[in-house]
């Protein structure tokens, strides 16, 4: 094992088994300084945490991935190359602590100069999303981000949540980080404190994705993340070829993509769902009753 380091820590009583981690996406090292900051003093008092740092050499150069993109590596089957590459040997090194997993919470970042913090996560767990504290919860991932650490554990019916601490160079991104794990380890029932719970979240249904099939993509100014159009618009060209988008979009992850079959841009609208359960310490049990 030697593009993924994980350090376990226990509590004396019996609890969840967790796993949090960071550096999947190794330019977005909020979470890795948040995991540096968090674990050496970490009073866990009941169940099993793994922290995971994922992709030690992209974490080391700040990139992205070194061969895959590791967060597309989580497959039950991966192709030929997949699984000879870097990252896919740091995915087959993952999924046994993800089998093991009864919650999950993997930290990213966005390159968007002007995100702000989001989650996404199954369609179930959006009440449960109420920890994190999130202008905006999307969900229905799955079809576009196959691979991913939250599909992987949507696939088994388990709980994971993708944490979006905003933009990757943001100062205090680690801090965001941080309060995030913090949240997140008091509702799981690992350490003791009072859980903060976010009412005013904007709830984000995925509905498609963006990739170039012939030329390179150029988006034609930079987008903030969830920014909604107000009428049909030009959203980058591919080549000589204009790309809309309509009215009431609400645009997600827009970048340049120099080669073909890269990932553009997603679009998602607002869902229309109410959500008005109360999270308390109990969901947990509700969730193992849910799945
Ligand atoms: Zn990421």
């Amino acid at each position: 094992m030697t593009n993924v380091r994980i350090i376990e820590r226990k509590g004396n009583k019996p609890g969840k088994t967790i796993v949090i981690l960071a550096g999947i996406h190794g330019n977005e090292n909020c979470g890795v300084q948040a995991f540096d900051s968090i674990i050496p003093s970490l009073k866990i008092i009941a169940g099993k945490i793994y922290f995971v740092y994922a992709n030690l050499a992209a974490i080391r150069k700040n990139k992205r991935f070194i061969e895959y993109d590791l967060n597309r590596c989580f497959l039950k089957k991966q192709s030929f190359e997949m699984k000879n590459s870097i990252e896919g040997k740091s995915a087959q090194d993952i999924i046994p602590y993800l089998n093991e997993a009864d919650v999950m919470l993997d930290i990213h970042a966005s390159y968007s100069q002007k995100s702000i913090p989001f989650v996404i996560c199954d369609k179930k767990w959006i009440r449960e999303a109420r920890i994190f504290d999130a202008k905006i919860v999307s969900y229905n991932w799955d079809f576009f981000h196959q691979g991913s650490t939250d599909y992987y554990m949507n696939l088994q019916g388990k709980t994971g949540f993708c944490y979006e601490c905003g933009y990757l160079g943001d100062p205090d991104a680690n801090i965001i980080a941080e309060k995030a794990i913090f949240q997140f380890l008091k509702w799981a029932g690992s350490i003791d404190g009072g859980i903060n719970q976010f009412y005013e979240q904007k709830i984000i249904e995925i509905k498609s994705l963006y990739k170039n099939s012939n030329e390179p993509f150029r988006k034609i100014k930079n987008f903030p993340d969830f920014f909604m159009l107000s009428k049909r618009d030009i959203i980058g060209y591919e080549g000589e070829k204009a790309l809309y988008c309509e009215k009431g979009d609400i645009l997600i992850f827009v970048k340049d993509c120099e080669s073909i079959g890269g990932e553009c841009f997603l679009v998602g609208k607002e869902g229309k769902q109410k959500v008005n359960k109360i999270l308390t310490s109990q969901s947990l049990k509700d969730l193992k009753e849910r799945t």
